[in-house]
């Protein structure tokens, strides 16, 4: 009932966005009538939220914690009560050091990659890992990869349940960038992520006191020169998730990282598990694996597909009862395909939603043959659903859609209901600046907040449309190209 009242609520609160805009059209609503919008924040900065850096959302004890990249990167909290229908929020919970100021204009110039994963230890205190990008020469000597920029960074709430006040933990590696959190049922704390810039091994860090204290990284995927072509050196894009009982799931893209003639390239897809009983990994029919994985142990063991010369991007991956994996990767412009794991052997990839470019998004598995993918594609974020294992898929409600908008969507919130399942930037082609909305999409669609809450930029919009930085089209160029190729910032 609690959720049917809430979808009722954010209707309610669709009716007042309406309301709200009749009245800023200067019709005749009440002065100081209060007036509701479908976004959370509007402080979102450049490329806040991310499928990658996951989860940056929770759902505990009836309140969903948000994380995201805000003003000058620095990472921002929002939180919604969902018994009281109320959100608290934004705060700065830290400072990123990859930030510039004044506000860039460009996409181009931020990083984005140091926006903030969260996790909600077992004591109820709310951590962030952010502001890598593989960490600054000056940091000292990075022994699994080359330097990068930024400084990993992981902050907690100093209370529990409470975003109002942070501090910082020095206790992980700085050299890091795509920081994952995963927890366990038993509370323990695995942190993944890249150990420096491209040609960097992936590692985890292990903690079993709720954050307090990690063990030394620990090398999964191995990064290296090739024998034929040292100017070549394999590298990796991944995605860590919880698995069944006491495991991990990893899937993951290979990146043929050129030092003379890079490109962004990626390629195939791949999946291995982790047994976090005593810390060994295998791959999907339970062959055990020797760490680090190699480039070439990848091919012989884990592969999940040969894209062969279709670029592939990572996705997200979660298990059914069974424990089975469900695997989505992005195929050459964006299109997501969708592969499990039969027994014995993987499910040849499959096309969920047509061809429009840049889909991204994640899954429900809720059986074998049962999955509700929310995808973002073409201007909109909706269900798709397949009943027969993956092999067709229908579309379903639409949770948000706008026609000159497209939106970036997150991993799905953790332990995330129909009250709050995902949450969205939107981006519009058409503003002159990198400020983002930011939306909650449940069932019944964006849940609204009050314009006053909601609305967190201040005079940052009036000094840059007063004192507009001068444009730079062949940065701005450049980086359309990577967004069409499916690259983003990554
Ligand atoms: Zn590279």
């Amino acid at each position: 009932m609690k959720g049917t009242r809430a979808r009722m609520m954010t209707r309610l609160a669709s009716i007042l966005l309406l309301l709200c805009g009749i009245s800023s059209a200067g019709t005749s609503a009440a002065p100081g009538a209060a007036c509701s919008v479908d976004y959370f924040t509007d402080n979102g900065f450049a490329n806040p939220v991310s499928t990658l850096q996951h989860p940056c959302a929770e759902h505990y004890k009836d309140v969903t914690y948000i994380a995201y990249q805000g003003p000058h990167e620095d990472p921002y909290v929002c939180a919604y009560d969902h018994a009281a229908q109320k959100w608290s929020g934004p705060v700065k919970a830290g400072e990123n050091p990859m930030g510039k100021t004044p506000d860039p204009v460009d996409p181009k110039e931020p990083d984005n990659h140091g926006r903030p994963a969260m996790i909600v230890d077992g004591n109820g205190y709310i951590h962030l890992i952010f502001g890598g990008h593989g960490g600054k020469y000056t940091l000292g000597k990075n022994l699994l990869g080359t330097p990068g920029n930024g400084r990993q960074t992981h902050i907690v709430s100093k209370n529990p349940e409470d975003i109002s006040s942070w501090e910082v933990l020095d206790n992980v590696d700085p050299f890091g960038t795509y920081s994952q959190f995963v927890k366990m049922d038993d509370g323990d704390i695995y942190l993944f992520y890249r150990h420096g810039s491209h040609r960097s091994d992936w590692v985890y860090q292990k903690s079993t006191d709720n954050g307090r204290t990690f063990a030394s990284p620990v090398s999964l995927l191995k990064h290296k020169a090739q024998e034929s072509d040292r100017n070549i050196h394999d590298a990796w894009y991944a995605w860590f998730d919880k698995g069944k009982g006491d495991t991990i799931t990893a899937s993951y893209v290979y990146h043929p990282c050129r030092i003379l003639g890079h490109t962004k390239e990626r390629y195939n897809g791949y999946f291995m598990k982790m047994n976090c009983g005593d810390d060994s990994w295998e791959n999907a029919a339970g062959k055990a694996l020797a760490l680090p994985v190699t480039k070439e142990s990848a091919d012989e063991n884990t592969l999940v597909f040969n894209s062969g010369s279709e670029r592939s991007n990572h996705g997200t991956c979660h298990v059914d009862a069974d424990g089975n994996p469900h695997l989505i990767f992005r195929m050459g412009k964006g299109q997501v395909r969708y592969s499990r794991w039969l027994g014995s052997a993987w499910q040849a990839p499959v096309v969920v939603a047509g061809d429009s470019k840049s889909q991204d998004g994640d899954m429900v598995v809720e059986s074998s043959k049962v999955v509700r993918m929310l995808l973002s594609s073409a201007g909109e974020v909706c269900w798709w659903k397949t009943s027969d294992g993956g092999l067709t898929w229908a579309k379903g409600s639409c949770l948000i859609s706008a026609p000159n908008a497209g939106y970036v969507p997150t991993a799905l919130v953790r332990n995330g209901t129909p009250d709050g399942w995902m949450v969205v930037s939107e981006h519009n082609n058409a503003q002159n600046h990198l400020y983002r909305k930011l939306f909650l999409l449940g069932d019944g669609g964006p849940v609204g907040r009050a314009e006053e809450g909601a609305s967190n930029l201040g005079d940052r919009l009036k000094d840059l449309e007063a004192n507009p930085p001068a444009p730079k089209p062949d940065k701005v160029e450049k980086k359309k190209r990577n967004k069409s190729a499916g690259d983003g910032d990554e």
